[in-house]
């Protein structure tokens, strides 16, 4: 007998230790997802491992100086899931709770996001686990510049295009942009997007998500036969996503009957004065003490009576445990994996359409895209362009999404995922193994 081990011994998959231990929390349940669309790609299902595990993991420690001479640290990270298609693109979050399990499976919605809507980028993410609220505004700005510092490795406006996400804005972006600018020495306003509009922003930018969560929302409800005239509206987060997309379904004749946020849930059956409400949210910080709505318990949020539920918050909100008590007959998910596939396969039985993630909330990475474009040519676009643009590419997204559904009796999440997931690693197969 040879000594020598037989190749065929070696294992083909062994996975990266930082993929073995978490098959929970959201990595865990984009890999399920993952496992729905791999059926349906054919002779690309070869390319799958590809899916599963990120191109590019970068971790760094950000230390600062703190505004009383104390030095702390923080972790953050960037993690590129997929560059097949293009340059990485994909948001930056700070929050107390940010774990790279989180950033990476942040990361791999991003690629199929951005596939979904045919943009030419892949995907990535970034993110530093810190309660921003806690730092003071100097505090905050050297963080975000150590921490642009640090990644400044890996991105750039050809390489990776970080943008804003949960708890960070074109302040922020302004920031990163300068610090990565200051290192390279010249001015690159396209290394990030969602800047303010004075450095290199777009118009529309700033409502796109939102803009993007009520068109395709429209469009869904079309095919229920569901009138946003009237309709109940429920949204969870009243940020930046939940609560432009609020105000646009109650300018369309929709009544927002319920909101929920980390201060707090109210109720009003008659529907909520919007723009005040996003007033109140500006000036206060949540939705806590607004006049008018009654108080409801934090459970009860999700037993409201609805047509249109918007979560808009954070991931895995939707879960096995509270499926089963939503009235809504359609889920438009503005945040980024709101929904546990057990959840999904609740909802689905008792016939709730789910508009998924990765096209519902892809109209702010769309936007993101004209700015980078407008950045490159320096040509600046009217509002009206920009938002004609990004109702024409969601829409068409959708109705393609819609077909695929339709075509493989498949949920609308898988569908998706079967449109970008082929898109990906059809890319993937003509660039081919490198070397
Ligand atoms: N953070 C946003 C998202 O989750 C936008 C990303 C971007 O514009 O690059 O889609």
């Amino acid at each position: 007998m040879s000594s020598v081990p037989s190749t065929s011994a070696v294992p083909q998959h062994v996975l990266p230790s930082y993929l073995q231990a978490d098959h929970l929390g959201p990595w865990g349940n984009y890999l399920k997802q993952v496992d729905r669309v791999t059926p349906y790609l054919g002779h690309l299902s070869r390319w799958v491992e590809t899916l599963k595990r990120p191109k590019r993991i970068l971790i760094v420690d950000v230390p600062i100086e703190m505004d009383n001479g104390t030095i702390a640290h923080f972790e953050g990270y960037r993690v590129q899931h997929n560059l097949s298609r293009g340059p990485g693109k994909g948001g930056v979050r700070f929050h107390q709770d940010v774990t790279l399990s989180e950033v990476m499976a942040l990361s791999a919605w991003m690629s199929v996001k951005n596939a979904a809507v045919n943009v030419p980028y892949g995907g990535a993410k970034g993110g530093i686990r810190v309660d921003p609220k806690k730092l003071s505004r100097a505090e905050l700005e050297r963080m975000t510049r150590r921490y642009t510092s640090e990644i400044g490795l890996i991105i750039g406006p050809t390489k990776d295009i970080p943008a804003p996400d949960v708890n960070t804005n074109g302040q922020i972006m302004a920031w990163m942009m300068d610090t990565y600018s200051m290192n390279t020495g010249s001015t690159a306003t396209g290394v990030v997007t969602g800047k303010p509009v004075d450095l290199g922003g777009s118009l529309g930018r700033n409502e796109a998500t939102g803009r993007g969560v009520f068109t395709v929302g429209v469009e869904a409800a079309q095919h229920l036969g569901l009138k946003i005239e009237g309709a109940r509206v429920a949204v969870q987060g009243f940020g930046n996503v939940g609560g432009t997309a609020g105000r646009l379904f109650a300018d369309a004749g929709a009544r927002v009957v319920a909101v929920q946020d980390h201060t707090g849930t109210l109720y009003q059956e008659a529907g909520m004065d919007v723009p005040a409400l996003q007033a109140h949210v500006q000036q206060t910080g949540g939705v806590a003490g607004f006049a008018g709505a009654e108080v409801l318990a934090h459970e009860a949020f999700w037993g409201v009576p609805c047509d249109i539920l918007i979560p808009a918050a954070l991931e895995s909100q939707i879960t096995a445990d509270n499926a089963d008590q939503i009235q809504a007959r359609l889920i438009i998910e503005g945040a980024n994996g709101p929904t546990t596939p057990e959840a999904d396969d609740i909802l689905h039985d008792k016939g709730v359409l789910i508009l998924p993630d990765v096209i519902a909330n892809a109209g702010g990475v769309t936007v993101s895209y004209f700015e980078w474009v407008q950045d490159f040519s320096s040509f600046f676009w009217s509002e009206e362009e920009i938002n004609a643009r990004l109702v024409r590419i969601m829409k068409e997204a959708f109705a393609g999404i819609w077909q695929v559904a339709q075509e493989h009796q498949v949920s609308l999440r898988t569908a998706t995922f079967i449109v970008a997931c082929t898109r990906i690693l059809h890319a993937r197969e003509m660039r081919g193994l490198y070397p």
